[in-house]
């Protein structure tokens, strides 16, 4: 005997089938039932940035997620800089886009490879992850597992001086003490001082180091293949647009932002770029800066997951 309700057969109006999936009880509503809760949970995302001052992290976070997190932030002077430690700063936000709810959270490096000697600056980094992994594993053994903070890492983007010749000790260093335990994405910063060529010839490089030294920079797992024709495109696009990705302004672009003035918000276009009065933020070689950013945010976090 069917437990479902049984659906009409002659031709329904639209409005007659909303009623009868309103009606019909049965497993095939498990996905709306998954679906509602996940929305009304709301979603956790702890992304890391890191790389030396200066390198636009702030500025591709506020691009990135619309909001202002580094509002009381005081810049410290070259003399400061250089006798500062590495800090672990969180800055945690709630935002909402079509009514599903986000608790973003930024772990964010100051100090990082502004030192003179910078040996082993990665170190508070890794203690931090693995404390994270370790509370986790106590929350998830304990008794009361309904509401579990989820702090850790799921995804890390490293951004690489656009100034050098590939990657630095500090850099190799820092991703081979991190590879293992959160899904690394390095970012070629302010790839606009750069001129295409240029581009290139840096991305070539830092790929043959981070194969040198063995690093494991995040890919994106094989979609399955069964999976329809628009889903295989789009991930083989962003798979064309990985490692590592050139964040920058338009090359014709000029900043025009008294200095000390206020940080003005940003806009996204139609093609997904965020336009600031200075220029526009995209991902060099990707469809669309911001987009593709966030769907690689998006993945990674899926397979952190996963
Ligand atoms: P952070 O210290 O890494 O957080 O760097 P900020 O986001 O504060 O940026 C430092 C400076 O670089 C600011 O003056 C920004 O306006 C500028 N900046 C940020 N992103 C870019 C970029 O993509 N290209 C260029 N040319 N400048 C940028």
């Amino acid at each position: 005997m069917s437990t479902g309700l049984r659906y009409k057969s002659k031709l329904a109006t639209p409005e007659d089938k909303q009623d009868i999936d309103k009606q019909y009880v049965g497993f095939a509503t498990l996905p709306n039932q998954v679906h509602r809760k996940s929305v009304k949970k709301g979603f956790d995302f702890t992304l890391m940035v890191a790389g030396e001052s200066g390198l636009g992290k702030s500025t591709l976070v506020h691009s990135l997620f619309l909001t202002d997190l580094y509002k009381e932030r005081k810049l410290l002077s070259a003399e400061e800089r250089i006798s500062q430690t590495v800090e672990i700063l969180k800055h945690t936000v709630d935002i909402e886009e079509k009514g599903v709810k986000l608790k973003l959270t930024i772990v964010d490096t100051p100090g990082f490879g502004d030192a003179v000697n910078n040996s082993e600056c990665w170190k508070p980094i890794t203690d931090y992850v693995d404390q994270q992994f370790e509370q986790y594993f106590r929350d998830e053994s304990g008794l009361n597992r309904k509401n579990i903070q989820d702090n850790r890492v799921h995804c890390c983007l490293y951004f690489i001086s656009p100034f050098g010749h590939g990657l630095r000790p500090v850099d190799v260093g820092f991703m081979k003490a991190l590879h293992e335990k959160v899904n690394i994405v390095p970012l070629i910063a302010k790839a606009d001082c750069l001129v295409p060529g240029e581009i290139r010839k840096l991305k070539e490089r830092i790929r043959e180091e981070i194969d040198k030294f063995g690093i494991h920079v995040y890919q994106f797992p094989e979609c399955d293949s069964d999976e329809d024709e628009d889903f295989k495109q789009q991930d083989r696009e962003l798979k064309v647009c990985l490692q590592p990705h050139g964040v920058g302004r338009d090359p014709e672009a000029f900043d025009t932002r008294p200095r000390g003035g206020p940080r003005p918000r940003p806009r996204t276009d139609l093609g997904g770029n965020t336009i600031f009065p200075w220029g526009r933020a995209r991902v060099a070689q990707a469809p669309s800066a911001t987009s593709g950013m966030c769907n690689l945010v998006n993945r990674s976090r899926n397979a952190c997951q996963d």
